[in-house]
């Protein structure tokens, strides 16, 4: 049976980045940037006061104490947003607020603070006393200090946050390129399935896999394309398929129906109207998987136990879709844990909702207590999985394992 490293890798081979849009910045959020981007002016792009005070030359203050003050001439008053102000010249000040053009001439501002002026006074005097010296330069904000115009300030492939979007308005540029999100077509596939809201038959259970599937494919930087539940026939599941290509969707991720089941026919439809790669994997939960194209499109078939689910999706699913939206690709990093009771396991490749915790400065985890495939109750309880290697079968209390940590997975 395949491992899963060699799984993935075979999986992971026929994804791609998807094409370049480009959108207006303020929707690019958590969009992946598909270009670098160069600045076009400097930054700042013009000399400005960073204090409310008065703009000076710095060599009128040389002799200043505070119990030795120096008067000067006020000529005028420049705000935020005004510009073109008179040259200023020895023995001369000028008021300045924050943001405002620094006057031709003028080497430093001296915060209102450090003078006998009171900006909240409607009337201003004629002259200033200034209490303190200040150096060439401070409380200046220079032209291009920042950066300057033609320097890389946004690299391509970061995921854009919030920074960046103010960052993107700063740049003056309306639209940003950016890797389409990839569409990912999902349903689930069960005659038992209700959704949500609805009431329950005997032996019926809600639909859950659809709504956490298609959340954790909004949280990779794709676009879940939910058609809800699917019934357990050829024919349904076959069109439900075609429907998703009309729908040019770039995934289709099912959830149920490629087991041994009489009913599982999601695996079969595309074992005879599809290219089935491969349909089970080493590992606990979640060996049967299913990888495969159709019309060209490439399928993963989740097995329909929702901790399988989660787990298949999150080793396999997620870094597909991740690189279809142009994502930067990171190694996953996970941290070693001392195991808190002995563990047993049957040879696959395990992945255990589990709980991690601090003991002194060590990493301690156990693992939730009811592990089966069927229990999402554990994934809510745990944060993080125990990873158990291939070909073992028991570990003891103490022993040193990896672990999976759920906040690491969300950068991932
Ligand atoms: P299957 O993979 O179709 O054999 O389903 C395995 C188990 O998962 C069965 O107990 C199903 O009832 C359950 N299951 C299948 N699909 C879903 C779903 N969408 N949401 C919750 N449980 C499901
Ligand atoms: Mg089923």
């Amino acid at each position: 049976m395949l491992q899963v490293s060699e799984a993935r890798k075979r999986l992971l081979s026929q994804f791609k980045k998807c094409e370049i849009e480009r959108i207006h910045f303020s929707e690019a959020l958590g969009r992946v940037l598909a270009e670098d981007i160069t600045a076009e002016h400097d930054s700042p792009q013009f000399s400005h006061s960073a204090m409310d005070g008065v703009a000076v030359l710095h060599s009128d203050l040389m002799e200043v104490e505070p119990s030795h003050p120096v008067l000067l001439d006020i000529t005028g008053k420049i705000s935020a947003g005004d510009f073109g102000s008179e040259r200023l010249e020895n023995g001369q000040a000028v008021l300045i607020m924050t943001g405002a053009p620094v006057p031709e001439g003028a080497d430093a501002v001296v915060r209102v603070e450090d003078t006998n002026l009171d900006f909240s006074s409607e009337i201003i005097s004629s002259q200033v006393k200034i209490y303190r010296r200040v150096g060439a330069g401070e409380n200046i904000r220079v032209q291009g200090e920042n950066y300057l115009a033609g320097s890389p300030v946004l690299q391509a492939g970061s995921v854009l946050r919030s920074q960046d979007v103010g960052m993107l308005a700063m740049l003056g540029q309306a639209e940003v390129p950016v890797y389409k999100k990839p569409r990912v077509g999902i349903f689930s596939s069960g005659d038992e399935l209700v959704e949500p809201g609805k009431p329950l038959g005997e032996g019926q259970i809600w639909n859950s896999n659809s709504y956490m599937l298609s959340s954790l494919v909004d949280s990779c930087g794709g676009e879940a394309v939910d058609l809800g539940i699917i019934r357990d026939t050829e024919v349904e599941i076959l069109a439900t398929f075609e429907e998703l290509i009309d729908l040019e969707v770039d995934l289709i991720l099912t959830s149920g129906g490629v087991s041994m089941g009489i009913h599982d026919y999601v695996r079969r439809v595309l074992e005879e109207h599809g290219e089935l790669d491969f349909w089970r994997v080493n590992m606990r939960p979640g060996k049967p998987l299913a990888f495969g194209k159709f019309r060209g499109v490439p399928f993963v078939g989740l097995p329909g136990n929702p901790v399988s689910s989660f787990v298949g999706y999150k080793i396999f699913v997620c870094p597909a879709i991740s690189r279809n939206a142009g994502r930067p690709e990171m190694p996953v990093e996970y941290m070693k844990a001392v195991l808190d009771e002995p563990l047993r396991s049957d040879g696959r490749e395990s992945y255990l909702p589990a709980s991690y915790f601090k003991d002194g400065e060590t990493l301690r985890v156990r693992p939730i207590g009811n592990q089966s495939s069927g229990n999402l109750y554990a994934l809510v309880q745990a944060n993080c999985l125990i990873i158990v290697p291939a070909s073992v079968q028991s570990l003891k209390q103490e022993s040193i394992i990896e672990i999976w940590s759920f906040r690491e997975m969300e950068q991932g």
